[in-house]
């Protein structure tokens, strides 16, 4: 199915970045950073590090790097290229991201996340291996790349031989030139087709619902040659509900039409795609795929709204909110949550109707919600996160002020103190704000902090092997497998696997299981686990105890002794940190706020909860659950810095708990 090599070079050829190939490598020549505007699909992403190759970029040895923002759109761009050039992924082409790097000594241009490249500066802070950075998506504005960008102005005078070239949707363009002293800004030209808008008349109260009914009558009331469908949603849950609610109304009417009772299970002319992060990469390269005589429905995250180009989308609809990581300074911890869409993210994901001809976007919020509810541009990442693990690395990379730092936006002033205040309680910080030894080797871990502390207490301690599993299992998406149709059987299966102190000893037990059952895809499947995350977790253990070996840190084994390794867990959770108060309430012992444990915590159910526990991760939802919890003794957390909490931290009621 694959177009043939011939076809993809003509394919190439006919694209806008092609079309001013010769001015770009030109202006790149005359210039040491180049901002580079163009259309989502101009063919910045696919095009721009194969002319710099051509151009001879790589002759002496350096490598092209590129960021994205994004895991998926690093795995799925370099997998283009690498087709476009002719060659295997981790060849001349490969990308790096956390955990997995598909490069070899063969690899030339190396896509990879930023937050990859912002890691290769504590190895190598003058970035020898490279001769030209792109830094994609910049638009986007994460985190890692707006920290890059202060650490570039800084490089650049010193290596004067390193090319920038910084690529951006059309915002924000302007702040990223004279953010370089007025780097020059080149524009390809590239035509768009007009867009009808179509607001919706009044607030939508299920947008799920709503995206399934105006899809349906898009599909039905729309020849098929007429174009196919790009759906914007929130994430996985909301993406897997609208394509099987879809499909399961498309086949109600079918069945309606022929005037049967059984429905077909089949549908013949659409073909309904999902695309999210946590998706196998042959499922997510799906969506380019042509779908002959059949229209395509593409239900995607924000990762198709730049990041990734589709071709043939004449209808969009729009669901009006993405999920955004959104950091809580009182409650010290980030959280996804839906939120509305800025404007700027509204009119790109209209746009994407128009790329081939003429499209309608189909907005399911009102006219007036667009103008009064919605920010002209969403909040930079530095604005709305926590900052520990950021502060950690730049202090590791001697840069102690983040104030003073160069950055296009400024972090807000609490975040700052907050995330100091998190680093000082685990122990990176000293009392004048200095890294600790400590401190110096949880930098080197591509881990947050509280997990490479974990680690490094462990090999002191006498675990570390077990801590190693603990932490791999802890960088996985959901071990435990449920299917809606079959809840109470998994529920069941998941309960021997129980350890009734920890859900942290309960994710070892499930691996050393694993283990002992030569680490079976089968036995996976009958006990309810899911085998690709149990795989994963493997390969991150291989390779945090390679990293663990190079910086000479022992790995040891406490064997039967676990209340060793709950210590260990306390001394990186002392943060969070919370005492039972009432049946079956905690209170957080920083900040007094009142939490549940998660109903799928091996501590639930399992008779009196412990009086105080430490736990991995918070789920805001109707109640404030906790997840991944395990029992501890109030010494340890004494021990571990908690009392000092009491001691310094005032809480104060009135402070703002919202975003
Ligand atoms: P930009 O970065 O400017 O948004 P890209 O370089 O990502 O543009 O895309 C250029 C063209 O390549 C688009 O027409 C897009 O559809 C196509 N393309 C990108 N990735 C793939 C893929 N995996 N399969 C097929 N076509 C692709
Ligand atoms: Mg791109």
């Amino acid at each position: 199915t694959a177009a043939s090599f011939a076809e993809i070079q003509r394919m190439r050829k006919s694209l806008p970045a092609y079309k001013v190939r010769s001015e770009l490598l030109q202006i790149i020549r005359d210039h040491q950073v180049v901002i580079i505007i163009g259309e989502t699909g101009s063919g910045k992403t696919t095009q721009l590090a194969q002319f710099l190759k051509e151009d001879g970029y790589c002759n002496d040895g350096h490598l092209i790097g590129c960021t994205q923002p994004r895991r998926v759109a690093a795995m799925s761009v370099a997998t283009r290229v690498a087709l476009e050039v002719g060659v295997e992924i981790g060849d001349e082409v490969g990308y790096s991201i956390r955990f997995e790097d598909k490069t070899s000594w063969r690899t030339k241009i190396k896509f990879m996340t930023d937050g990859i490249l912002l890691r290769e500066f504590v190895t190598s802070k003058m970035l020898e291996k490279y001769n030209c950075i792109i830094m994609d998506e910049a638009h986007e504005r994460s985190l890692s790349t707006d920290i890059l960008f202060g650490i570039f102005k800084n490089l650049l005078s010193s290596r004067k031989d390193l090319k920038l070239i910084v690529t951006s949707a059309t915002m924000n363009a302007n702040r990223f030139s004279q953010f370089f002293g007025g780097a020059p800004m080149f524009t390809i030209p590239g035509r768009t087709h007009p867009v009808q808008i179509v607001f919706s008349r009044q607030p939508v109260s299920d947008y799920v619902e709503s995206t399934i009914l105006q899809a349906s009558k898009l599909h039905l009331s729309n020849p098929i040659e007429s174009g196919d469908i790009l759906i914007f949603m929130t994430g996985q849950e909301d993406i897997e509900a609208t394509c099987e609610g879809l499909k399961e109304r498309l086949i109600d009417i079918n069945s309606k039409k022929k005037n049967r009772n059984s429905a077909d299970s089949e549908l013949s002319d659409i073909e309904i795609l999902p695309i999210y992060s946590a998706l196998p990469a042959d499922v997510q390269n799906k969506v380019f795929e042509p779908t002959p005589n059949k229209r395509k429905v593409v239900v995607a995250t924000n990762i198709a709204e730049t990041s990734l180009t589709i071709d043939g989308i004449k209808f969009v609809i729009d669901c009006g909110y993405v999920k955004l990581k959104v950091y809580n300074p009182q409650i010290g911890l980030d959280s996804l949550q839906i939120v509305p869409i800025s404007m700027a993210s509204a009119n790109q994901r209209s746009g994407r109707a128009g790329r081939t001809g003429p499209g309608v976007a189909y907005r399911l919020f009102t006219e007036d919600s667009y103008f009064d509810d919605m920010y002209v541009q969403t909040i930079p990442e530095i604005q709305r996160t926590n900052l520990s693990n950021t502060i950690l690395l730049l202090r590791h990379l001697g840069v102690r002020d983040l104030m003073a730092f160069p950055l296009i936006d400024p972090p807000p002033e609490q975040s700052i103190i907050s995330s100091l205040f998190d680093l000082w309680t685990v122990g990176a910080l000293d009392n004048f704000g200095a890294l600790t030894k400590l401190g110096i080797q949880m930098a080197s871990f591509p881990l947050q902090p509280s997990l490479s502390k974990m680690l490094l207490i462990a090999s002191q301690s006498g675990c570390s092997e077990e801590m190693l599993t603990i932490v791999s299992m802890l960088s996985v998406p959901q071990v435990f497998y449920r299917p809606r149709e079959r809840e109470e059987e998994s529920d069941q299966a998941r309960t021997r696997f129980f350890v009734p102190e920890s859900d942290h000893l309960t994710l070892l037990n499930v691996y050393a299981q694993w283990k002992a059952n030569s680490y079976s895809a089968g036995w996976c499947k009958r006990n309810f686990l899911q085998y690709k995350s149990l795989q994963r977790a493997k390969s991150i253990r291989v390779q945090l105890s390679a990293l663990m070996q190079k910086k000479s840190i022992s790995i040891v084994s406490s064997g039967t002794d676990w209340d060793v390794i709950r210590k260990c867990i306390c001394s990186g959770s002392a943060d969070q940190a919370a005492r039972l108060s009432g049946l079956n309430k905690y209170v957080q012992l920083r900040n007094g706020l009142e939490l549940r444990v998660h109903p799928a915590s091996a501590l639930f159910g399992a008779g009196d909860l412990p009086s105080y526990v430490v736990y991995h991760e918070m789920l805001l939802t109707s109640n404030e659950y906790i997840n991944v919890v395990t029992a501890v003794d109030p010494l340890w957390l004494m021990n571990y810095g908690v009392v000092y909490y009491n001691a310094s931290r005032r809480v104060d009621e009135e402070e703002d708990v919202g975003l």
